[in-house]
């Protein structure tokens, strides 16, 4: 993070000079027809690159996302080291320093040989590696994370904001040009839900999650697998007397299955996954209704006693 480079002036070093010419930003103002830049999602991988990219208010960007405003309840909650090297180069690991918990040991649990229904802890690691990062490997809301990547964008030269409740249609490339060659065809999905426009880019940058509608656009195929295993996860506050309840955990039961605990930032709560069943190939997980009760059940019979 560089503060100064262009002279001292007093306020907030975060809060970059405006860039003159931006666009309108009221609610209803219509949307560009033309952009360098069109991003597809706001979920990590999208503000992520908006965050950047708005630094260089000479790039016109916009980025879409059909949920009506920012994430409340995140998923993911676990920062590597590395992710938190990126975050302070965007300035702001200090805040997740402070804010998160750090995973700096992990607890094995497994079945006791003597009594193999029974649990008992068999070690603790420590969690990363001395030598790799001077960051600590943390957990923190996703839902957090998002709102640091957009305040970033918002102090940023460009003052950049989501275009919330649009989401990518389809897309076509127009080879014949060099001049905004991707038409994109955008879709409310908030008040005027159903209501279609379009919007020319020089690039789209495709950051629609796992059901991508930009790479079915250019007729991309998923690379990778798919792991066959359906987990719940709960974040709860629980009335336990389990020793390690804020402390990483692996968890090995005999018969039962396995868990992972990992404490949630703030002291009280913990976020239980825990292994359900294996799922058939090309099934997804919402067709079994898995239930709080179900992974309730699974987790005390897993810790049992
Ligand atoms: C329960 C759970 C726990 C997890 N825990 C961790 C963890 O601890 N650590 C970790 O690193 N990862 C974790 N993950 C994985 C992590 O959440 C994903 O890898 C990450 O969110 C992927 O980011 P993304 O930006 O690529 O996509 P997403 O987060 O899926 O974001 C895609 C965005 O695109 C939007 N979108 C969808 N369709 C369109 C469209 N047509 N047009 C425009 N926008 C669209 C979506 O609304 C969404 O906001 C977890 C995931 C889950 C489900």
């Amino acid at each position: 993070m560089q503060f100064y480079k262009d002279g001292f002036r007093g306020g907030n070093p975060d809060l970059k000079t405006a860039a003159p010419g931006r666009r309108e930003r009221a609610p209803f103002a219509p949307l560009p027809k033309k952009v360098d830049v069109l991003i597809a999602g706001c979920g990590p991988a999208g503000l992520c690159l908006a965050a950047q990219l708005a630094q260089f208010a000479e790039i016109d960007t916009m980025i879409v996302e059909p949920k009506p405003g920012p994430l409340e309840k995140g998923q993911a909650d676990g920062v590597n080291t590395r992710t938190m090297e990126m975050f302070q180069a965007f300035g702001f690991a200090e805040t997740v320093k402070r804010e998160s918990y750090w995973v700096n040991q992990t607890a094995f649990w497994m079945p006791d040989p003597k009594t193999p229904a029974h649990i008992r802890r068999i070690g603790r690691t420590q969690d990363v590696c001395g030598i790799s990062s001077e960051m600590p490997h943390t957990l923190i809301n996703q839902a957090r994370v998002h709102e640091l990547f957009l305040e970033v964008m918002q102090n940023a030269p460009a003052r950049l904001e989501p275009d919330y409740s649009w989401a990518v249609k389809d897309l076509a490339i127009d080879a014949t040009t060099e001049d905004y060659p991707v038409t994109v065809t955008l879709e409310n999905t908030g008040i005027n839900a159903g209501e279609v426009t379009t919007v020319r880019a020089n690039y789209v940058v495709g950051c629609d999650g796992a059901r991508s509608k930009v790479r079915e656009a250019i007729g991309g195929t998923l690379q990778g697998g798919a792991a066959h295993q359906a987990w719940g996860v709960m974040d709860i506050l629980a009335n336990t007397d389990f020793p390690d309840a804020r402390q990483k955990c692996l968890i090995t039961s005999a018969q039962e299955g396995n868990l992972l605990i990992l404490p949630r930032e703030g002291g009280y709560l913990f976020r239980m996954y825990v292994e359900l069943d294996k799922l058939n190939k090309d099934e997804r997980v919402s067709s079994r209704n898995f239930t709080a009760e179900h992974m309730i059940g699974a987790a005390n019979r897993i810790l049992r006693p």
